[in-house]
């Protein structure tokens, strides 16, 4: 198949590659970012969809990926497919989908977890928005960057389902750190906590697969020195989509309201950025109440 992609960042380079790989001619643009091997290089992000039967995007926000949507939309077929793997706002995501079909393209918002981790193994898991057929045809291609891709309604629904997730492992990882960080002020031993908790009703993804505490658990960036992983900036990014999703339809959302501001407190004035965003427990494990 004949693929444009459009941001070769930390994400879409790796998930290009593997396209690559699978015998897909894939044709890339990126602003700064150099070409994997196997990837023709377009001078721009028009000339990469030009005559592409398919079009990925890997951008980092909802305002570029609409000026990239509005330079590419007019040089697509009539009949091709743009699928937008970035994590962007849903509003965002909507308008882009609206403007394609009134130019007769479709498209899927397939943003996606796993991390580059996921995305270097062909691992990723996609959610998707869009109509059933522009799924059916994205699938084949989810199926090679990804290891699953759930279809989650129309325009939009992928984004949703996105910061919907994001947002409870915000709050999560917030509660698990803030947990230990009490265990310890009252003298429970981190291996015990976690023996407990991974087996009991507190049990969550942030403790059992991603433990913010070193040398306890799985391995995670706790135990590199919260080196990301994923990023307590990205984490805050994702938490800022889930309060704007939450405003406009009006959702009472304030166990995210307070991660975000957390996060964005960890991250502006605390030294997070650049953090794997279970480091949050070191920050607690240095505070009081005061
Ligand atoms: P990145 O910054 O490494 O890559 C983005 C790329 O887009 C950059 O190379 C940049 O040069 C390019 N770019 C920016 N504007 C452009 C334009 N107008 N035309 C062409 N290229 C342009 O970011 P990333 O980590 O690859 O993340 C990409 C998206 O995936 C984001 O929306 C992010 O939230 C999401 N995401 C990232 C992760 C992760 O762990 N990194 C995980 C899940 C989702």
């Amino acid at each position: 198949m004949k693929i444009g992609f459009i941001g070769l960042g930390n994400m879409g380079a790796p998930m290009a590659r593997n396209l690559v790989a699978a015998g897909h001619a894939v044709t890339g643009f990126d602003l700064a970012a150099p070409m994997p091997e196997g990837v023709a290089k377009a001078d721009s992000a028009l000339a990469a969809a030009d005559g592409a039967e398919v079009v990925i995007t890997m951008l980092p926000n909802g305002g570029i990926l609409r000026n990239v949507a509005a330079d590419i939309l007019p040089a697509m077929s009539e009949g091709a497919l743009l699928v937008d793997c970035s994590t962007v706002d849903v509003e965002s995501a909507r308008a882009v989908a609206e403007d394609a079909a009134r130019r007769g393209i479709e498209v899927v918002d397939a943003p996606v977890s796993g991390g580059i981790g996921g995305a270097a193994a062909g691992t990723l898991t996609f959610m998707a928005g869009g109509s059933e057929a522009a799924f059916a045809r994205a699938e084949p291609l989810f199926d090679i960057m990804g290891q699953k891709a759930v279809h989650c309604g129309a325009a939009g629904a992928g984004q949703s389902a996105k910061i919907c997730n994001n947002m409870i492992l915000g709050v999560t990882m917030i509660a698990t750190c803030e947990a230990f960080a009490l265990a310890d002020k009252l003298g429970l031993d981190r291996q015990k906590m976690f023996d407990v908790v991974s087996t009991s009703s507190g049990s969550s993804w942030s403790m059992n697969t991603y433990c913010p505490a070193p040398g306890v658990g799985p391995t995670s960036p706790s135990d590199n020195d919260y080196t990301p992983g994923f990023a307590a900036e990205l984490m805050l990014k994702d938490l800022g989509l889930s309060q704007q999703a939450a405003e406009a339809s009006n959702a009472d959302t304030p166990m995210g309201a307070l991660a975000h501001d957390l996060y964005r407190r960890f991250v502006e004035d605390e030294d997070g950025r650049g953090r794997d965003f279970s480091a949050m427990l070191p920050r607690f494990e240095t505070r009081g109440r005061g």
